[in-house]
């Protein structure tokens, strides 16, 4: 019996997404052990699967389908249906929901998938394969344990949910099914164990079969890290864990975390870890942050601090009165923090939003990132019922990177967006957006983080300078103003009414010979103006604008003038000339003070006369420099491009 698993990532603008198909990995191992001589195929590219299709008949495909896979999976389905009417097709993962008339309306909007397997797949997917081994045809009528399909009288066809036992399950790395993508330069993913307890309805991971917490066996996750540590290919060394709540496994989480650690400090490897742990702060989540302190963010996600919001979502977040002790802890390990926030929850408003952002900064998170609301199919938040609910209310706009061109047709899977609900419109969404991305441009990509540090030490409110930005009229900074408007322009240029409108949009494009914009807007105008002297030094004028408003205190303007001149934008590249990545300066502002932290006034930094010290380059402009001769940064894509690969997490502190 042939098998492919079709696990497909865009193609369009580079590869979206770009780490190894891991879930058709676990279906491979699985289907595999219960079925020897099985011959199965994994595809990443669209572009091979399309050609194996030509070439052999398969008996099954089975498409892992995600929010940047629904309709390129769907196109591929069709396909295979159009050449073998008889091929069985499949379709499991977060996009299949586990309610019964989200099932239906799923296979309703996909025709093309003759059975579905909500949850984790490998159980049901083995009985699938046993029922056409046995019949070579799906039976009319029969009911097949894990799988759902719609019976003869239209009615749903429903087997029963088994769990597949985490300690029988083969390895994907181990029996080397992801060998040829590490080799092909997919990123690794490494999942250690399966659930999470929380139930975000916003989440695909909110589900109730999902909330059992499983762990594989130790031993076999070393075996797995060693195994892509030995055989990955990415230069950057990332690592992403699959783990949603790292820490929630205890004294087991801890002991994979020192493993990491061992190998990050004997063997140099990963560089950087991505992963989240448990929402709640507890002595073993404490633990694995300090001891990966060198490789991975403390991140500690509200996506809203307004309650009714959170109660909305069901969120379950930290006490928010725990919050400065938090920040106190990571603060005296020198971890650095991070957090997430999402706008566009029910029951959110412009200002409670803004004023949880302004409320985070002010508190000492490192970093925070800023998103709106994606409805995810798959999650509760996405059904009827809730839209309904809540007046929630949609447009659609081009993912990242997600779109192709197969067997000449343009294929796109693009976000939903949440642009009205209850108690925000598209006012209020827009006006998100513009603040959103002076938000990106100071705080996320951390260009002017450590000014804002700085006035919020010396009783500035620097968590303000952001809606003072936002609010700003550019009508005399003739560059900004260019960039804000086009930005505001593309904000609502972005976004349409269905999804076939945003996908033919692209298609249009594309057979015009254009190219089509990259899907992360914020970074493309955050290249808008950091990499223009001219849009910089505007910026930095409304800065000291803001600072001259909060402050009639003349040396806070000189302390503050002179750091912006002669250390911030000494450190933010000069593209005109090739830079050093340190670089020398004349300055008043004590930067020593500044690197350990031991000032809380103007006295503490100013001091009476210039003196020489040196600076290296703010972390990104020193990859800038390493990677100037690559990349027109003139190129919205290459733009974007540059900036995802930028791993600047960790280079946070850029004084010498
Ligand atoms: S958002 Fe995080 S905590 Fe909430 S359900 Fe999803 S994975 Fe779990």
């Amino acid at each position: 019996m042939i098998i492919y698993l079709s696990d497909l990532s865009h193609t369009g603008q580079g590869r979206n997404p770009n780490h190894v198909p891991l879930a058709s990995g676990y279906l491979a191992c699985a289907a595999k052990e219960a079925f020897l001589d099985l011959d199965i195929t994994i595809f990443r590219d669209p572009h091979l699967f399309l050609q194996a299709i030509k070439i052999q008949k398969p008996d099954i495909v089975g498409f892992s389908v995600y929010t940047w896979s629904e309709c390129l999976s769907s196109f591929m389905a069709d396909k295979v249906k159009k050449t073998y009417p008889d091929v069985i097709t499949v379709a499991g993962g977060p996009s299949v929901d586990d309610i019964d008339e989200e099932i239906t309306h799923f296979i309703k909007t996909f025709p093309y998938y003759d059975v579905v397997v909500p949850n984790e797949g490998e159980v049901g997917f083995n009985h699938l394969i046993g029922h056409v081994r046995t019949h070579n045809r799906l039976i009319l009528d029969d009911t097949i344990t894990g799988c759902v399909r719609l019976a003869s009288d239209g009615s749903l066809l429903r087997g029963e949910y088994i769990r597949p036992d985490l300690d029988k399950l083969p390895s994907p790395y181990l029996e080397g099914w992801m060998a040829p993508f590490l080799k092909d330069g997919y990123l690794p993913i490494l999942q250690t164990m399966r659930g999470c307890p929380y139930s975000c309805t916003y989440c695909c991971s909110g589900s109730k079969q999902w909330s059992k917490l499983r762990a594989f066996d130790l031993d076999r996750v070393k075996a797995e890290f060693d195994y892509i540590r030995e055989n990955q290919k990415s230069i950057e060394g990332y690592l992403f864990l699959t783990d949603e709540n790292l820490g929630v496994l205890k004294e087991r989480d801890v002991k994979l975390a020192q493993y990491i650690r061992d190998s990050y400090d004997k063997r140099n490897y990963p560089a950087m870890i991505d992963t989240y742990t448990d929402k709640r702060v507890t002595e073993y989540t404490k633990k694995i942050n300090d001891i990966l302190r060198p490789i991975k963010f403390y991140n500690m996600s509200f996506q809203t601090l307004n309650e009714d919001a959170r109660k909305a979502v069901k969120r379950i977040n930290i006490n928010h009165d725990d919050i400065p002790e938090f920040l106190e802890w990571v603060k005296e390990k020198k971890i650095s923090s991070t957090t997430e926030m999402i706008f566009g929850f029910p029951n959110e408003t412009l200002e409670s939003y803004i004023s949880g952002l302004e409320w985070l900064q002010k508190n000492g998170f490192d970093k925070v990132h800023s998103y709106e609301l994606r409805l995810l199919r798959g999650s509760d938040l996405f059904t009827i019922q809730n839209r309904e609910k809540y007046n929630i209310k949609t447009k659609y706009r081009l993912g990242d990177r997600s779109f192709g061109v197969y067997d000449k047709v343009v294929v796109a899977d693009v976000e939903e967006v949440a642009i009205s609900a209850n108690t925000y419109n598209l006012h209020d969404y827009i006006k998100v957006r513009k603040y959103g991305f002076f938000f990106f441009l100071v705080n996320t990509k951390q260009y002017f983080s450590g000014l804002t540090e700085m006035m919020l030490k010396i009783g500035v409110p620097g968590e303000k300078l952001i809606t003072y930005l936002a609010n700003y009229n550019y009508g005399n900074k003739l560059m900004l103003n260019t960039i804000v408007k086009e930005y505001g322009k593309r904000v609502q240029e972005e976004l349409f009414e269905s999804l076939e409108e945003c996908t033919e949009s692209i298609a249009k494009r594309l057979h015009e010979g254009e190219q089509v914009p990259a899907g992360k807007m914020n970074l493309i105008f955050l290249g808008k103006v950091v990499f223009n002297q001219q849009a910089l030094k505007e910026l930095t004028e409304v800065i000291k604008e803001f600072i001259y408003d909060c402050s009639n205190d003349r040396r806070e303007h000189d302390l503050f003038d002179d750091y912006i001149d002669n250390v911030l934008l000494k450190q933010i590249v000069d593209f005109s000339k090739p830079q050093e990545y340190v670089v020398s300066t004349q300055t008043r502002v004590d930067v020593e003070a500044i690197k350990k932290n031991k000032y809380d006034s103007v006295d503490g930094l100013l001091g009476k006369s210039k003196v020489s010290c040196q600076l290296l380059l703010h972390d990104q402009a020193r990859r800038i420099q390493e990677r100037k001769k690559l990349i027109d940064i003139n190129d919205e894509v290459e733009v974007q491009e540059f900036f995802l690969l930028s791993p600047s997490r960790w280079l946070k502190r850029i004084l010498v």
